[in-house]
């Protein structure tokens, strides 16, 4: 692991005004502190949105819109959503108001930063009629700088997974790499579990370990209402001498931790990852998919939530006068029937096989083609299943023999 010295930097000593866009800025360091943690005040919160927009950062972060808190444009800290929470189960969520002034005290919602890499529409490029000739116009990228206020620790990994996929390919993808390029993560260490989540199971959180710029620990007890903050990066450790907050009191650190274990000890749920690859390679009869296939209603939501799916398709949109056409890409999922068309007819035909391919690429044969799961343990595909599929019940499931009187093949 690098640290930021090996990098030519010391806290407490980065020059303010040189951002240098923290999201691709090397790697980071150690799971630890880098030392010279600072404690700010609830009251001096406003300041850190000052600091991160004097550095050229747009704010983006959680708010409530429709009735959930989902990632979104951000003017000031009245935009968080202040005093909400979430309770989350298999295919319901809900928010409530908190007994408290919490800005981050809530899970994750139905939204993910990879829509601001790698946008739900796009378009690539437009082609133009040129005399006999034509002219391709590649779409401009948008040199916005973002700051992802609040990303939690699994939400991290997740960025390391569309990296992967995106960036380290035999090609990669030139908007995510662009867009990737210019954020600053700021991830907000989360201070209780989700009923859906099982980050620990997947060793992605809740604790903050690296893939971070600035780390914040909201602590809203004992003492007053305030913030841990512990910069991992130059571009982290640039935004923080901006706040000229006091240097964090030894408690405070330890405060910090207490509330990533409290957190990680009332996790919702837990998934068995030990041989999880192998078994869904073995389990491809298994009668527990025709269970799973008659109640999922292939809508894809699942998919649509994942901060790791990453599936797109392609559509060439021509003006009305043939003399341009657009190249848009927007998301498609492996659970519509037309994913896999081929010769005018779909390969995976069936519910249970666009099921099963979904959760053995996931689970399994992403270990393969990514080396890593696919899955960092959210719990969105969960909550937001409108029957209640869970992934970690399937998992459970098919660890368990068959009845040897079970004559029912999966379809
Ligand atoms: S598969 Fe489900 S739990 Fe895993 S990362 Fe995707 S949405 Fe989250
Ligand atoms: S598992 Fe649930 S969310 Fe996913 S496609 Fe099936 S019904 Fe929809």
């Amino acid at each position: 692991m690098t640290g930021l010295a090996d990098k030519g930097f010391t806290p407490g000593l980065a020059s303010a005004g040189t951002a240098s866009g923290g999201g691709q800025g090397g790697k980071d360091v150690a799971g630890s502190s880098t030392g010279g943690a600072r404690t700010l005040a609830r009251e001096e919160f406003p300041a850190f949105f000052e600091a991160l927009t004097a550095e050229g950062y747009a704010i983006v972060g959680p708010t409530v819109r429709d009735g959930a808190i989902v990632y979104d444009r951000l003017e000031g800290v009245d935009d968080l959503p202040i005093g909400w929470t979430d309770r989350q189960e298999a295919g319901r969520y809900r928010l409530e108001r908190r007994n408290d002034h919490a800005l981050f005290g809530y899970s994750v919602g139905p939204f993910t930063w990879k829509k601001f890499l790698f946008p739900a529409r796009e378009r690539l490029f437009t082609i133009s009629r040129d005399g006999p000739s034509f002219s391709v116009a590649p779409e401009p990228s948008d040199p916005t700088r973002f700051a992802f206020l609040g990303m939690r620790a699994c939400e991290l990994a997740g960025l390391e997974v569309t990296d992967r996929v995106f960036q380290e390919g035999t090609v990669a993808d030139p908007g995510y790499s662009a867009r990737r390029s210019r954020i600053l993560r700021v991830a907000v260490q989360c201070g209780q579990a989700g009923g859906t989540c099982f980050c620990v199971s997947m060793g992605t959180g809740p604790g903050v370990r690296d893939g971070a710029d600035l780390v914040l620990t909201e602590i809203l007890e004992p003492g007053p209402h305030r913030f841990l903050f512990e910069a991992r990066t130059r571009a982290g450790a640039t935004v923080l001498e901006r706040l000229k907050a006091a240097a964090a009191p030894a408690a405070d650190e330890r405060t910090a931790g207490e509330i990533v274990a409290r957190t990680a000890s009332s996790m919702g749920r837990s998934l068995e990852t030990e041989g999880v690859r192998d078994l869904l390679r073995e389990t491809l009869q298994h009668p527990r998919w025709n269970d799973v296939a008659r109640r999922c209603l292939s809508c894809t939501n699942c998919t649509m939530v994942c901060p790791t799916c990453f599936c797109s398709t392609q559509e060439e949109v021509p003006d009305l006068t043939g003399e341009t056409v657009e190249r848009w890409r927007r998301w498609d999922s492996c659970f519509n029937l037309g994913f896999t068309e081929l010769h005018g007819t779909a390969v995976r035909k069936s519910g249970l096989s666009r099921y099963r391919q979904w959760l053995t690429h996931k689970l399994g044969t992403w270990h393969d083609q990514f080396g890593t799961s696919g899955c960092i343990g959210c719990g969105r595909c969960i909550t937001w299943c409108p029957v209640g599929i869970d992934l970690t019940e399937e998992i459970a499931a098919l660890r368990v023999a068959p009845p040897s009187s079970s004559k029912e093949a999966p379809r």
